[in-house]
């Protein structure tokens, strides 16, 4: 196999895109398409500070990675859910990469916002795990935005994760969702900071040969509660589909994203409103993750 650019030994094969690269050359292609992401979705021009959400896992670190690379100002969160070992790894190999580069890494806890760490929480509120997670992670990274002077917030989520969560929502017909599923958010108000997903071109399998040839220390170890979570049954169908025709995920993505998003968009006619226990921005008078936080508090106390 050889390097489509140099014609050298390749180091790694990417099917979907019929090519080959040697190191130094996917590691080009890679910073590239992050650029291309940034580009099309105009998630944000030269100059903004960012706040990259980074979870410990190679997808956020190749992603903070590549925007120190590009020159971009950007601040790490990293958000302490209180799982056990996973958290106090996962922040270690955060603090560890910030440290290492001189960068700044803002650190929310989970329990100090919601009053109970999320097993907890789960326990509690008997929501599913990931439900009560997702929300206090969104809620956080927003709030921790705005303290902290980001108008942009960052994640890692590649192509996998965002072709199984449109997977997911086509499943169940969820036409709400449809919507918001896109690699850049826009703020709809002064409250809310805007969203972007740099990786949405790049596959989990490129982001992993990323961060290996770029020598970042990540966790390998998934969240405990990944496993029964349906996004991993939904990934694994779509492995399959992507063996035989490779190229399934991004054309199932891509398609969506340009031919059919439109047709679900539609003007939001719900008013956006502060909340008025925290003065985050909800659709009711008191937003989800207060509520939430009230009755983690009262049954825990
Ligand atoms: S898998 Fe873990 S980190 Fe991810 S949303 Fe679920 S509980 Fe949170
Ligand atoms: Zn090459
Ligand atoms: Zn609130």
């Amino acid at each position: 196999m050889k390097c489509r650019k140099c014609g050298g030994s390749a180091a790694l094969e990417l099917r979907r895109h019929n090519a080959a690269f040697c190191s130094p050359h996917f590691l080009e292609f890679f910073q590239k398409q992050v650029r291309e992401a940034i580009r099309h979705h105009r998630m944000f021009p030269p100059g903004t500070p960012i706040l990259v959400a980074v979870s410990g896992g190679k997808d956020s670190l190749a992603l903070w990675d590549v925007l120190l690379g590009e020159g971009y100002e950007t601040a790490g969160l990293y958000l302490d859910l209180g799982i056990s070992e996973y958290s106090v790894e996962s922040k270690a190999k955060c603090e560890a990469f910030a440290a290492a580069r001189g960068q700044k890494l803002i650190v929310e806890r989970v329990v100090d916002a919601v009053g109970a760490p999320i097993p907890v929480v789960q326990q509690v509120t008997r929501r599913p795990t990931c439900s009560g997670c997702g929300l206090s992670k969104r809620y956080l990274m927003n709030r921790a935005a705005l303290q902290h002077g980001y108008p942009v917030v960052a994640t890692g989520h590649n192509l996998d994760d965002e072709a199984a969560t449109l997977f997911g929502s086509v499943m169940h017909w969820q036409t709400d969702a449809l919507p918001r599923q896109s690699p850049a958010l826009a703020s709809t108000h002064p409250k809310l900071v805007r969203r972007v997903k740099p990786l949405y071109r790049l596959s989990e399998l490129e982001t992993a040969a990323y961060a290996f040839l770029r020598g970042i220390d990540y966790i390998v170890e998934e969240c405990p509660f990944a496993q029964g979570a349906t996004s991993i049954a939904h990934k694994e169908t779509l492995n399959r589909l992507e063996e035989t025709s490779p190229g399934s995920k991004h054309n199932f993505l891509f398609g969506f994203l340009e031919r059919a998003r439109p047709a679900f968009e539609r003007v939001e006619d719900v008013a956006l409103q502060e909340c008025t226990s925290c003065g985050q921005v909800t659709t009711g008078a008191v937003c989800a993750f207060c509520k939430m936080a009230d009755l983690v508090k009262r049954r825990t106390s």
